[in-house]
């Protein structure tokens, strides 16, 4: 999608170190962390938020959760939060979806 930046993240136009990476997803630190470790799970395809979600991106988002409770085990973080922000009076400032997971251990 032109002008998303997490697309660009993603096709590699703006450099950024992937924690994880697999054929529907990636994971990278947040570049202004509000705790310890805050990481942003995220599909490659373009979704714009929850409340434009299609029939059948449930699988995704289901696969961006299973992806962080591999990450946050692989971190060996004793608990964290899940966050999704949906739309602008939500705090979503980014508009392709994303799961912010944060934790005060890490
Ligand atoms: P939202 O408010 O949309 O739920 O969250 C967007 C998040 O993306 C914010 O926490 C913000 O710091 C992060 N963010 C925005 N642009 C970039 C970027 O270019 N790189 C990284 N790593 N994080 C970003
Ligand atoms: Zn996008």
């Amino acid at each position: 999608m032109k002008d998303c930046i997490f697309c660009k993240i993603i096709s590699g136009e703006i450099n950024t170190a992937f924690l994880y990476e697999d054929e529907i997803c990636v994971a990278f630190k947040d570049k202004n962390p509000k705790a310890k470790t805050h990481l942003l799970i995220l599909p490659k395809k373009h979704i714009a938020s929850v409340a434009v979600m299609n029939e059948g991106d449930e699988q995704t988002i289901g696969h961006l959760v299973k992806c962080a409770k591999e990450i946050a085990e692989n971190l060996n973080l004793p608990g964290y939060k899940l966050q999704i922000n949906v739309g602008r009076d939500g705090g979503q400032e980014v508009f392709h979806i994303h799961i912010h997971l944060l934790s005060n251990y890490g």
